[in-house]
């Protein structure tokens, strides 16, 4: 069995990273980073700071917005603006979830597809799914990063991919299908999700539940990601595969931490600058 890695590639990529924001920094080019976070929610700020830390890291100039849970949908949007047309901001990013009275899909569609570096632009998306030129969502773009550094071909293979959210499962599935891989995608109304995750080659789960896929829920020699992220009572973190009784039977397991939430944060910086690039080619 193989622990797919996550952490050191995330550090191999961010290392790359570092070099090309140098390159660009010899030219008079730096990368910059916006991201605009509302609320409070502990998880949310964890995120945005570890974000934020590792730009510092690679030299990615960034800078946060952070607005109060009652902030007024047109403020935020008009930041998105001022932000669209700053020169100095090649990447904006708004952290979800965004607080109930906020309409989540005009504020996505405020940013500038071209600085669209977390791919949820429906311009980006639908470019996803015609297989063109994208942003592409961080997760499951840094889920094909592992499967590319551990020669995993998905090419023909089942995939069962739990949990169809706009910002990772379907993603996931148009990215591997683009792959020709033939994808399978459950939910929570999936009838009898067993019968699902038993026959695929790879499970990729991302739903937010601890120990949801078990030992009797995947075949022999499966490769198994797990996207989840769950805070335990115990306060451990845990993803949302039994990995203890699972791991043994899989020839590919990611582990939690240390497996796809590292490769978010690595997409997320070369997102930024790809969209760097892109306008310096302009
Ligand atoms: P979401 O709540 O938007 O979507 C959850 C999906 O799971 C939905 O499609 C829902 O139908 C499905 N689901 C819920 N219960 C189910 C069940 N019992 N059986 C089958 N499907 C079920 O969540 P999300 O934003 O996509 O995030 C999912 C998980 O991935 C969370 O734990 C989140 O923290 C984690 N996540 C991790 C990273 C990372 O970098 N590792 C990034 C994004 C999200």
């Amino acid at each position: 069995m193989i622990v797919l890695n996550g952490k050191d590639l995330a550090k191999k990529i961010q290392n790359k990273i570092k070099e090309d924001v140098e390159l660009l920094k010899k030219a008079s080019i730096t990368p910059g980073l916006a991201v605009i976070m509302i609320g409070d929610d502990p998880a949310s700020q964890v995120y945005v700071k570890k974000k934020a830390e590792a730009c510092k890291e690679a030299g990615i100039y960034s800078v946060v917005h952070e607005m109060p849970e009652n902030i007024k949908e047109e403020t935020i949007i008009n930041t998105i603006k001022l932000m669209n047309e700053n020169q100095n901001i090649n990447g904006i990013l708004v952290q979800l979830p965004l607080p109930p009275h906020i309409n989540q899909t005009k504020i996505l569609e405020a940013i500038d597809p071209k600085k669209d570096v977390d791919g949820f632009h429906p311009y980006n998306m639908g470019r996803l799914c015609l297989d063109l030129d994208s942003f592409v969502p961080c997760t499951p773009l840094g889920v094909m990063k592992i499967f590319e550094e551990y020669g995993i071909d998905v090419k023909g293979k089942d995939v069962c991919i739990v949990g169809a959210s706009n910002i990772v499962g379907k993603p996931m599935a148009a990215l591997l299908l683009n792959e020709f891989a033939t994808v399978d995608i459950c939910h929570i109304y999936t009838k009898d999700l067993k019968e699902h995750t038993k026959r695929a080659d790879i499970i990729i789960v991302a739903v937010g539940k601890a120990g949801l896929i078990t030992e009797d829920m995947v075949k022999d020699e499966a490769i198994v990601i797990d996207i989840g992220i769950n805070r335990l009572e115990n306060g451990k973190l845990a993803g949302d595969v039994d990995y203890d009784n699972v791991a043994h039977k899989c020839s590919h397991i990611t582990p939690v931490p240390g497996g796809v939430g590292p490769m978010t944060i690595a997409m997320l910086l070369s997102n930024t600058i790809k969209a760097t690039k892109l306008k310096t080619s302009e």
